[in-house]
């Protein structure tokens, strides 16, 4: 089975459910860009996917940067006089600056004020905050809370470590015909947050999954790695292989309802022109973005000493919605249908991607007979046979092994399906061959 068949048969609800289900599981766990909440969701991504776990350590140089300190979180709380806990991570991990100090002492509610973050404008969601590359603690609430907290002191404990230790990436790489890779990269560094991006990292999981058993053109490799400092960590350890990379996508905000957003390469690539094409054709709104120097790891992959043709297709992406980053970002904003929509969608574009070859025609010398062939009858039957049949025309004039498949269907503004199917027909017939 090749990826156009899947599209076909593949129950597109059932795996909404599946990634939506995989998404529950993961929301609890409290991930950050090194740690054990890591590990487990690698662990139980490996379930499903050939998983490769690579530990790289503390210390480690990748580039400018260097791997940090390994961070994780038993528990944290403040404690009123009355010892009752006001702000608990049990409730919620968001609670607890991500990447905090180890800290338990009593501090006067002014000195604590100075610790707490929360958004005045949606005085009922936890703000998602972290101090990575900065020694700091601190808890982040619900606006409407600060208020409450009219005690002189409070105490404070956050039962933590930031030690030696290593970051952790998986890795899946799926082999197909060719060594040319079509990379997928998501980030595991949030915690319970869904949209941004348990979205990504479920979509990322569903279509290795689903392209695993299939007979495939490229080789498909897909990373699960902290945001950018993980995206850093593989390109310095993956050099000799970045060649290989032929089209490559970033997989985030995929969950929710908004319109497909599809942000360009750097380097203007047949990804870009694959993704457009889909998001054109589909039939519902879509916004398509130059790059930006902002954003996810296409920056990284995209920074200018490797310049690789990686897009990034989202739903709405980073900072576009007003629940980015709070405990807004939950289970409830997303959907099961939203998800399997774009898995649809990413499917579409890797088939695109996957038949987009290039052919010759074998009787470029005028029109073959198309009639004696029965060519004319064979489009006939199709739900559109005008445009089957302007196809036809458009593929064997423009097939002298220059023109691609999409290069045929932006030309002929057809949609690459009606095309590929008339390139299928003719080189059934013998009217065409294949040119690499
Ligand atoms: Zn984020």
């Amino acid at each position: 089975m090749n990826v156009a068949e899947l599209r076909r048969t593949i129950d597109l609800t059932a795996a909404g459910e599946e990634m939506y289900g995989l998404i529950a599981e993961l929301y609890p766990i409290c991930r950050s860009i090194t740690g054990d909440g890591v590990r487990q969701t690698l662990a139980r991504l490996a379930r499903d996917i050939e998983l490769v776990c690579h530990e790289v350590p503390t210390g480690t140089r990748v580039f400018d940067w260097t791997v940090p300190r390994e961070w994780n979180i038993r528990d944290a709380w403040v404690k009123n006089a009355q010892g009752e806990r006001v702000i608990d991570f049990r409730r919620s991990n968001l609670h607890v600056l991500q990447y905090s100090t180890p800290v338990r002492r009593t501090v006067g509610v002014d000195e604590l004020r100075q610790h707490l973050h929360s958004i005045p404008e949606h005085p009922q969601w936890i703000p998602y905050r972290s101090s990575y590359y900065e020694d700091a603690w601190g808890f982040c609430i619900e606006h409407e809370r600060r208020a409450q907290l009219t005690d002189q002191a409070y105490e404070v404990c956050i039962d933590s470590r930031l030690e030696d230790g290593s970051l952790t990436y998986g890795e899946c790489a799926i082999a197909g015909g060719s060594d040319d890779e079509f990379l997928f990269s998501t980030h595991t560094c949030h915690p319970s947050l869904c949209n941004d991006n348990l979205s990504g990292v479920a979509l990322a999981a569903q279509l290795a999954k689903q392209l695993a058993p299939l007979e495939l053109r490229y080789s498909y490799r897909f990373l699960f790695i902290p945001g950018t400092i993980g995206s850093i960590t593989w390109l310095s350890r993956n050099a000799p292989r970045l060649s290989r990379i032929r089209h490559g996508l970033v997989v985030a905000c995929v969950g929710d309802g908004g319109a497909f957003r599809y942000k360009r390469s750097r380097c203007g690539a047949e990804i870009d022109r694959a993704s457009e094409h889909v998001l054109r054709h589909a039939g519902a709104d879509y916004e398509v973005r130059d790059f930006t120097p902002y954003g996810y790891d296409e920056r990284q992959y995209c920074s200018p000493g490797f310049d690789l043709p990686v897009g990034s297709l989202t739903r709405t992406p980073n900072d576009c919605f007003p629940e980015y980053h709070t405990s807004a970002d939950d289970l409830g904003f997303i959907t099961p249908r939203n998800l399997s929509e774009s898995l649809r969608c990413y499917l579409e574009v890797i088939d695109l991607v996957e038949s987009n070859r290039r052919y010759a025609s074998t009787n470029p010398k005028g029109e073959p007979h198309l009639g004696s062939r029965g060519l004319y009858r064979a489009v006939g039957g199709q739900p559109s046979p005008e445009r089957a049949q302007m196809a036809l025309l458009w593929v064997l004039n423009l097939s002298d092994g220059r023109h691609s498949l999409l290069d045929i269907a932006e030309r002929a503004q057809l949609d690459f399906d009606t095309v590929r199917h008339a390139a299928d027909l003719l080189a059934a017939h013998g009217l065409l061959a294949e040119r690499e």
